[in-house]
């Protein structure tokens, strides 16, 4: 048998759709071949927790590319059907229909799967998680007929579903470990903005608790009971609480992995010809020194096409600032940069916080190691650049809105 020439693509996400896409930008016109375990083509998840939730974007809005662009670009899609295994050796998947597809590259994009609860009741009726189109439908109707939903987790799925809720104009009560929401992403400093955001909104935000079940009745949802005892009511629960990489692909057929598949700045994996991108890999990133995973959308658009590139013998390294943006109620927001949990020493605003128009920079050592501007706009890229140069920057002038950005960002 001789070997394939195909470059297949595990994983019809965005990330999928991207590498597809930029293979045949580059110009490579050997076989490409797309596999997803969805029925739906690729699409974009962020409008599900927003516009589409919130019924004012249509279906058509959150497909990466029109029907046909596949068949045009010679891109085979094969949907509605997983990869059960990659034989690395035989450069081969197998798909759970029991066919095989040789490769010449694989790139794994599979993305990433939300973390369920597991707490007795947690399979009712009713207890609903967001992913998927067909979740964020389910979501939305149930807002439709419910009058009080309870959203576990106030991370950013969490949030953005409790706001979709509130302009439904459903009562929502939001249930969270942590003592504020999004703790581990922006400290205590600008985590409190999103807190009084919705409280503002008409939230009920319970902070430090803990879920012990999903109570209701005849296999449906009806509250939710904390370890304290006190208990909730709702006629729908949101669960929000992370994701979790789909690697197991990669774990089974022997390649690096651990919190993801390890890949390097080129996203390559621990064998030369698998490559990774978008939720599912932690990747070298040569500014920060270390792998690290992104779950966010301008990850899964840019990182995969470097990763093509790479699969095509270009000599790359992925070394784009982390970048992303939620949109809540009337606030949007732009972050740039990285910083692990408690890994910044000082907090710098510059705007007006109680307004919600400002910008927040993280600091160590008077670097800037990030940038949040909302309710502002145009500064990302000048924010990104700041953090890209690595360089210090005095607080007070980061804090004087007289200063302007692009000076600090040595522009
Ligand atoms: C509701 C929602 C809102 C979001 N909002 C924002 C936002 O506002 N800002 C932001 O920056 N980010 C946001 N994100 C995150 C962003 O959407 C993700 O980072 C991005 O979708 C990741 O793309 P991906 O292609 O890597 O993975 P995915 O989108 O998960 O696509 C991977 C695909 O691979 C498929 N797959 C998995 N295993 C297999 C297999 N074995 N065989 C075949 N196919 C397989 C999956 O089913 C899926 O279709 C949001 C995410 C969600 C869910």
């Amino acid at each position: 048998m001789s070997p394939s020439s195909a470059y297949v693509i595990a994983g019809a996400g965005l990330a999928g759709a991207k590498a597809a896409e930029t293979l045949r930008e580059e110009g490579f016109d050997g076989p490409v071949v797309l596999i997803g375990d969805e029925a739906e083509r690729p699409s974009e998840r962020p409008p599900l927790s927003k516009d589409y939730l919130l019924g004012k974007a249509e279906r058509e809005a959150i497909y990466v590319h029109p029907a046909s662009w596949y068949a045009d670009n010679g891109v085979e899609l094969r949907l509605g059907v997983p990869v059960t295994g990659i034989d690395p050796a035989a450069h081969e998947v197998r798909l759970a229909d029991g066919s095989r597809i040789g490769y010449a590259k694989l790139l794994l994009a599979t993305g990433s799967s939300p973390r369920r609860l597991r707490v007795p009741g947690a399979d009712a009726d009713g207890v609903l998680y967001l992913r998927r189109v067909a979740d964020s439908d389910q979501i939305k109707a149930a807002f439709q007929a419910a009058s009080r939903v309870a959203v576990i987790g106030a991370g950013w799925i969490g949030l953005e579903t409790a706001a979709a809720a509130r302009a439904a104009g459903v009562e929502v009560t939001i249930l969270e470990t942590a003592e504020l929401p999004l703790l581990r992403v922006l400290g205590t400093e600008a985590a409190q903005v999103f807190a009084s955001l919705h409280r503002e909104h008409g939230v009920d935000l319970r902070f430090g608790v803990q879920v012990s079940e999903i109570t209701g009745s005849a296999g449906r949802a009806g509250g939710v009971r904390m370890a304290d005892g006190s208990h909730v009511e709702a006629d729908a629960v949101v669960v929000g609480v992370g994701i979790t990489p789909n690697s197991q692909l990669a774990e089974a057929a022997g390649l690096e992995t651990g919190n993801g598949v390890v890949v390097d700045a080129r996203l390559r994996s621990s064998d030369p010809d698998i490559y990774a991108a978008g939720d599912v890999a932690r990747a070298y990133h040569p500014a920060l020194g270390r792998h690290i995973r992104v779950e966010h959308w301008a990850n899964a658009l840019n990182q995969p096409q470097a990763a093509a590139r790479a699969m095509l013998g270009q000599d790359v390294a992925y070394d784009r600032v982390p970048y992303f943006y939620t949109d809540q109620y009337d606030l949007g927001m732009e972050y740039a940069g990285y910083v692990e949990p408690g890994g910044y020493d000082q907090v710098v605003f510059r705007g007006d916080v109680e307004r919600r128009e400002f910008v927040a920079f993280w600091l160590s050592g008077g670097r800037v190691l990030a940038g949040m501007n909302v309710n502002i706009w145009d500064v990302s890229d000048t924010i990104q650049a700041l953090v890209r140069s690595g360089r210090t920057a005095d607080p007070d002038r980061l804090a004087d809105p007289s200063v302007l950005l692009d000076e600090l960002a040595g522009d």
